[in-house]
């Protein structure tokens, strides 16, 4: 019979990974809060609608990568590909602006694309997003970026840099858009097919094409930041002043214009050289019309989302995998006398908070030394028929080979004083 298989760009984490995400969770959940960010936890599936509106029907993500379905009743529906859309959603669905318009979130979970699978890019893949609603201010852009950087620091991540590039705003942006046409007008004949559907549908995107012929047609194209409107040089100006005196190293990157439609003014992006050719291991911006877009009132929002996937890859390569720790003690019972004390040890050490395994398999002492050895159990303890009949059980250290007797009756109070740390 054919064996099920997860499907292509999905995959497991099994167990003997999952410490570098437990680690990368809790510094982050406990930088985010000291910051006064709450979590926030929505659901996977959403009407088409959200992020077909929101994050811009002629992206390659609405085009060509939602895994979109009609459900039974003939409604469509969306697993989502990005949480910021959803988050507005429920600032505006639960009136948040009304009664505190302003409001801080973060929240971690699964996003799904359907783009091609390769290193550091799945179609199932993580997010930790944090997203600022109700503040105009340039000294939230510049929080945002520096909270990443402090982030990545505890994680002891090095060889990021942070890009950042203002996109002006509806007031500024077409005036850009239109001298970047002029300027593509003259060299259409050698940008991809891509960029030339592009310029009739999302001029910007076309600053950001990987394909050569483009990146050479675009040396000398117009940045964004030099047709910003006074109020968006002065947003800019003060979010790396900000930086500066925050001591956040960051480049302005004129060729940064991020994916998705719905970005106003400041944008960045983390990026690292150690998965191969350069990626971004984080991304954010600001997005002060979403939430009216949406049918909320006019809210300045402003977030950013972590591959989670592509964090803990870079912590690989950099060797944080720390391997798994074994349990503090590993029970050897011999016999059912043994087994049946060993079960109640076990279950007392554990609740107490002493990490304690043992077997039931009534295997021999030679077998389930080999198993303790194989978990990496710090310390054994060995309880045979004689042990039971002198009243006591050997407590061996697998590190320095000492044993001790330890006495049954008061086995469980002796070994949390000896082993829990
Ligand atoms: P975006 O929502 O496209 O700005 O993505 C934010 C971050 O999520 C990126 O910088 C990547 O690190 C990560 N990311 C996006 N798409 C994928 C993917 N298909 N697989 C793994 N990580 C991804």
């Amino acid at each position: 019979m054919n064996k099920i298989q997860t499907i292509r760009g999905f995959r497991d984490i099994l167990p003997e990974k999952i410490a570098l995400w437990q680690r990368v969770e809790k510094e982050a959940a406990s930088l985010f809060t000291t910051f006064g960010y709450n979590e926030i936890r929505i659901p996977i599936v959403e009407k088409t609608d959200l992020f077909a509106r929101s994050i811009g029907e002629t992206t390659d993500i609405v085009e060509k990568e939602m895994y979109s379905f009609e459900d039974r009743s003939g409604e469509k529906l969306t697993l989502r590909p990005e949480a910021t859309a959803a988050i507005c959603r429920s600032y505006i669905q639960h009136k948040m602006y009304a009664s505190n318009p302003v409001r801080k979130f973060f929240l971690f979970g699964p996003m799904f694309r359907r783009e091609r699978p390769q290193k550091g890019r799945y179609r199932q893949f993580y997010q930790i997003d944090a997203e600022v609603f109700g503040i105009e201010s340039p000294y939230i852009d510049s929080e945002l970026i520096f909270l990443l950087n402090e982030l990545f620091k505890r994680l002891g991540l090095t060889g990021l840099s942070a890009h950042i590039n203002s996109l002006g705003c509806p007031a500024c942006r077409p005036v850009f858009q239109q001298t970047l046409l002029d300027f593509l007008g003259k060299r259409k004949d050698t940008l991809c097919d891509n960029c030339r559907v592009r310029m009739k549908k999302n001029p910007l995107r076309i600053l950001d094409c990987k394909v050569e012929t483009c990146r050479n047609a675009l040396k000398g194209a117009p940045a964004t930041i030099n047709y910003l409107c006074p109020a968006c040089e002065d947003h800019f100006a003060k979010v790396k002043a900000a930086l500066e005196t925050q001591g956040v190293d960051f480049e302005v990157d004129n060729a940064l214009v991020r994916g998705l439609d719905y970005y106003t003014r400041t944008a960045w992006e983390i990026q690292t050289t150690s998965l191969g050719a350069q990626s971004a291991v984080a991304g954010g911006g600001r997005y002060d019309r979403l939430v009216e877009e949406l049918g909320g009132p006019a809210t300045p929002a402003i977030g950013f989302a972590i591959g989670f996937d592509r964090l803990v890859e870079v912590m690989e390569q950099l060797n944080q995998g720390s391997d798994k720790n074994g349990p503090d003690l590993f029970i050897v019972p011999l016999g059912d006398a043994a087994l049946k004390k060993s079960f109640h040890w076990s279950c007392d050490l554990n609740t107490a908070g002493l990490r304690t395994d043992t077997d039931f398999s009534g295997k021999s002492m030679k077998a389930l030394m080999k198993r303790a050895n194989k978990l990496k159990a710090a310390h054994v303890l060995i309880v045979g028929s004689n042990e039971l009949e002198k009243n006591k059980a050997i407590l061996r250290n697998m590190d320095t080979k000492a044993q001790t007797d330890i006495h049954l009756e008061t086995l469980v109070p002796t070994l949390l004083d000896l082993l829990k740390k």
